[in-house]
């Protein structure tokens, strides 16, 4: 009988382990069959970052070859410094930043790091030199930790704990029966908005890129834990090349350099003093949110416009 039940129990634990590990290989194949038509050159070297700038010189991009997304994109983010990119849901801001990941290849002009155009570096390389917080964060259904430590699987659990903390969950972790062990996504513990981007951005300090991405990353937070976590990705930004696609105009006011896209086209860009100055498009859309913020509390977020 004992003979029995232990490899029984034994393949039991295997059995949940091939299951998890096949929802994540789903997931990896479901991002790789979606870009799978971006190859690296033979020729392909690993990117050398120094300041890390961004620069997209005169960007055409279609996903399909019938629609133009991307109209002569041309902007460069200084090295350390954050750019913001604001418009109307569907402008393509967030097709930017899946460009800037080389997903897809752009049909005229060039992206640059360093100098270094994207189709000429590895993609492995170029993708572990960048970190997103995306709108919503997905986890995967694994442990607090592995979630945390998933951009650098090789962390160390004093690591692991060292980012948690500089998120801020660390407390939030511990509180946890079964602290960094505790099962999340789909089939655990399910975490609130607030702490699911805490643990993004515990991931992404974690894997310490050159260049950042916020895309949306506290839209879908009410307004409480968006303050909180903005407070936190100003902090993460400093010193790094970050871009950010905003929703509310309020958290981007200070960026170094603000774009508006619309419809594929940047049709303005300058500082948020500039913008309100030059009262354009930009002064339209910080009007129209000012105003919607003096509403009663009762009434719904300033934020479904788009
Ligand atoms: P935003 O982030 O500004 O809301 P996106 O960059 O996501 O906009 O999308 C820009 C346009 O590209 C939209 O019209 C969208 O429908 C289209 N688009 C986005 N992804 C794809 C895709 N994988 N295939 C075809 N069209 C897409
Ligand atoms: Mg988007």
């Amino acid at each position: 009988m004992i003979q029995l039940y232990i490899p029984l129990n034994f393949l039991g634990v295997i059995y949940r382990e091939i299951k998890q590990s096949l929802a994540d290989m789903e997931r990896l194949f479901t991002l790789l069959d979606q870009h799978k038509e971006v190859a690296d050159r033979p020729e392909a070297k690993p990117i050398e970052i120094k300041g890390a700038e961004v620069r997209f010189e005169h960007v055409d991009f279609s996903y399909e070859t019938k629609r133009q997304i991307l109209f002569d994109v041309d902007f460069s983010i200084p090295a350390g410094t954050t750019t913001a990119v604001v418009g109307h849901s569907g402008s393509g801001k967030s097709t930017l930043s899946r460009l800037l990941f080389r997903f897809y290849d752009i049909n005229k002009g060039s992206i640059t790091i360093d100098g270094q155009d994207l189709r000429d570096v590895t993609q492995v390389s170029l993708r572990k030199s960048i970190g997103i917080v995306p709108q919503d964060t997905v986890l995967f259904n694994d442990t607090i930790a592995y979630n945390i430590a998933y951009g650098r699987p090789d962390a160390g659990k004093d690591e692991i704990i060292a980012a948690a903390k500089a998120a801020y969950i660390h407390d939030f972790i511990e509180s946890l029966p079964d602290g960094y062990d505790t099962k999340v996504g789909e089939r655990g513990l399910k975490l609130s908005g607030g702490e699911k981007q805490r643990v993004a951005i515990a991931r992404t300090l974690l894997k310490d890129p050159a260049i950042l991405i916020f895309d949306e990353a506290t839209s879908a937070l009410d307004s409480k834990s968006e303050q909180a976590i903005q407070a936190q990705l100003k902090e993460i930004a400093k010193d790094r090349t970050t871009l950010v696609i905003a929703h509310r105009l309020s958290t981007i006011a200070d960026a170094a350099q603000i774009l508006v896209l619309d419809h594929g086209r940047i049709i303005e860009r300058g500082t948020h003093g500039q913008l309100l100055a030059a009262n354009g498009a930009y002064a339209q859309m910080w009007e129209r949110q000012q105003a919607r913020q003096e509403v009663p509390a009762s009434s719904p977020r300033p934020d479904s416009e788009d």
